[in-house]
């Protein structure tokens, strides 16, 4: 009987962690807390953890920079050449900076999913706005991603692009393994990825999301655009769960 009733248990709890809430109520990706009624979306995430994460300054929505807003914006004065607009969760520290290393790990595909939820909630008016229809997401070179096995800017892709209701492909490829950006000065980083992405046809026409976890000194995202617009995109938009402010300087 004992053994029986563990079995149940353990069952419940697996299907309840595919979704399948059968007897558990839903519990939060992020804390594991039980959340009777969770906001429809591809990931449960309770209403303190959405306060924890999605909490920010203000910011320019052209650069991403802490500004209260574009036109105030001293580093970019409202015009940004990097992309036309960026969807920015909250700045790369404490919980979100250890939240979005875990999701770069094995088994970390529910936690991007959870980010992917609030970064998509956050800004869902704003995506509207641009007239977003095609979701990229900032894609690995395909010799780092057989080491790794995951990518956690497509895992946010996926999540953002469920939450949206909004298509997602991968339009994007590394035409080249770079160093790891966080391994380089921030002068350094531009150079690293310039010309390393090439986009698909795909993308001709199209008002383009690119998608990213971290974002710096926006060299990669910036790399991706070039390469979008020159295969014809209409407008391309990025968006990051996380932005290094500490990191950036004037000329990066
Ligand atoms: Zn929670
Ligand atoms: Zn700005």
């Amino acid at each position: 009987m004992k053994a029986w009733l563990s079995f149940l248990g353990r069952s419940a709890g697996r299907l309840a962690g595919q979704g399948l809430d059968l007897v558990c109520p839903p519990r939060c990706v992020f804390c594991r807390a039980d959340v009777p009624e969770p906001a429809r979306g591809p990931a449960v995430v309770c209403d303190a953890c959405a306060r924890r994460f999605a909490s920010d300054v203000s910011r320019c929505l052209a650069c991403g920079a802490p500004a209260s807003s574009a036109a105030d914006c001293r580093r970019c004065h409202g015009r940004c050449r990097d992309w036309d607009g960026i969807a920015v969760l909250s700045a790369y520290a404490d919980d979100l900076r250890s939240t979005v290393l875990a999701a770069k790990r094995p088994g970390g595909e529910i936690l991007a999913a959870g980010l992917a939820a609030l970064l998509a909630r956050k800004h869902a008016e704003q995506i509207a706005a641009w007239g977003i229809d095609l979701l990229v997401p900032v894609p690995m070179h395909w010799t780092r991603r057989m080491r790794r096995g995951t990518s956690a800017a497509d895992g946010l892709a996926r999540g953002m692009a469920a939450a949206l209701s909004l298509p997602r492909r991968a339009a994007l490829v590394r035409t080249r393994a770079t160093p790891m950006q966080n391994e380089l000065e921030p002068v350094a980083r531009r150079a690293n990825v310039r010309d390393a992405f090439r986009a698909s046809a795909v993308a001709a026409g199209r008002r383009v999301l690119v998608v990213d976890d971290v974002t710096t000194t926006g060299g990669t995202l910036a790399a991706c655009r070039a390469a979008l617009v020159a295969a014809g995109a209409a407008a391309v938009y990025a968006a990051a769960v996380a932005r290094a402010d500490a990191a950036e300087s004037p000329a990066a």
